[in-house]
């Protein structure tokens, strides 16, 4: 049987990014950058102060102390979005803002509490004399041109997807658009008879269709377009119609859950191989040894498992990384972590990924099963903030060894 490796390979060799676009930042967030980005100038872009206070020459307060403090002639007031162009000269200083521009002779900033000036009311002119308590370091409390970036320095690279902090960053170098990823389009298929909608009574033999909303809610995460196909019945009929709508409305992949293993009503694959093609059907793993995986018409197609563990653990193992690649993001692996098995483990000798709990004791991250391992125990997922990877081979790991895991929080 196919390993999680070698599926993960077939898998990722026939993705491609996505076409770009420019897009308004505001537009921004989750999308995955087209291009690196440069600036094209020093960061702060003048010298300012960290501090409201006032801007002097520092040689002239290094007697200052709370017995003896050195008085100096206020001449303007630099409030922040002002510039003062007239050179302080020694005796002198400028009250200041915190970030605005550093007036030319200045380079220090002594703090208001600092000094006897305490009219701590909005809006209260500046004084004309002030007494300094403290003497300051040369640069103290000043924040220099260039201190966080020079221009030419390359601050963000293609693939990364934008959070918060990266869309802040270009707008502080001041671009209204940047070169993105479009979101990929991804049609989202439950199956089986037995699926009711989550607002309708159950009848007897059925159940709750819960992988539509564990499904969407990852692929959320995952930054995509939802196209919604519902849920099939166990006919080919349906599965098939079904499956022709993410055609016409141009998916970029398909993905369904549930009616690929042995079921005497499992259409999902045969209506798959006979109106595109299956690459595989099985992964030597645990949970969700039946996951299919080829193309609809032309459209990659994967066939998660029913059991919502599995296509949970399905996703992420395969198509996270697949849609991580279609959006445009680099790099597509996700990282592993180390923990400390606080029990043993047994496992069945497939690559199994199991619900865990980590946490950190005396230093170290401990890592514990969260509840019994079936791949339809939906509260053992619901417990975990990490999947624990015993790899292929291994029936057993002793307590106390060290483990692969996945943080999922
Ligand atoms: P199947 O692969 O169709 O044999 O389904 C495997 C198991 O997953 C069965 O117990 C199904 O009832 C269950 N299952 C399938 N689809 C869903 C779903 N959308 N939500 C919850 N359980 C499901
Ligand atoms: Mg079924």
């Amino acid at each position: 049987m196919l390993s999680v490796s070698d599926a993960r390979a077939r898998i990722l060799a026939i993705f491609a990014p996505v076409e770009t676009a420019n897009l308004p930042l505001a537009r921004l967030a989750g999308r995955v950058l087209a291009g690196d980005v440069s600036t094209k100038t020093d960061f702060p872009i003048f010298d300012n102060s960290s501090v409201d206070g006032f801007a002097l020459q520092y040689a002239d307060i290094a007697s200052a102390g709370y017995e003896s403090p050195c008085t100096l002639k206020v001449t303007a007031d630099i409030r922040a979005g002002t510039y003062s162009d007239i050179p302080i000269q020694s005796g002198q200083c400028t009250r200041i803002m915190t970030g605005a521009a550093l007036p030319p002779g200045a380079n220090a900033v002594v703090m208001v509490e600092d000094t006897d000036f305490n009219n701590r009311l909005a809006g209260s002119p500046a004084p004309h004399k002030v007494a300094v308590y403290k003497p300051l370091q040369l640069g103290e409390n000043v924040r220099r041109r260039g201190d966080d970036l020079h221009a030419g320095d390359k601050v963000l690279s293609s693939g990364t997807r934008l959070r918060a902090q990266e869309v802040g960053l270009l707008a502080m170098l001041g671009l209204p658009e940047a070169p993105v990823y479009r979101a990929p389009k991804v049609a989202l298929l439950s199956s089986g008879d037995e699926l009711l909608p989550v607002d309708t009574t159950l009848t007897p033999g059925k159940i709750h269709d819960a992988n539509s909303y564990i499904l969407a809610a990852l692929l959320a995460s995952a930054g995509v377009e939802l196209i919604r196909l519902g849920v099939a019945s166990d006919k080919e009929a349906d599965v098939r119609s079904r499956l022709e709508r993410a055609v016409d409305e141009k998916a970029d992949v398909i993905i369904s859950s549930a009616g690929v293993s042995m079921g005497a009503f499992d259409y999902i694959k045969s209506v798959v191989e006979s109106d595109g093609g299956l690459d595989f059907w099985k992964v030597n793993m645990r949970p969700g040894k039946p996951l299919a995986f080829g193309k609809f018409h032309n459209i990659p197609f994967f066939g998660l498992p029913g059991n919502p563990v599995a296509a949970y653990v399905g996703f992420e193992v395969f198509v996270r990384p697949a849609l991580k690649k279609l959006s445009g993001q680099t790099p597509q692996a996700r990282p592993y972590q180390k923990a400390r098995l606080a029990e043993p483990v047994e496992s069945d000798g497939r690559e199994s990924y199991l619900r865990a709990i980590v946490s950190e004791e005396h230093g170290q991250l401990k890592v514990r099963l969260t509840g019994h391992q079936g791949s339809g125990n939906l509260l053992s997922l619901v417990q975990a903030n990490a999947l624990l990877i015993v790899p292929s081979g291994v029936k057993s790991l002793p307590a106390n060894s060290e483990a692969q895991i996945w943080l999922i929080d």
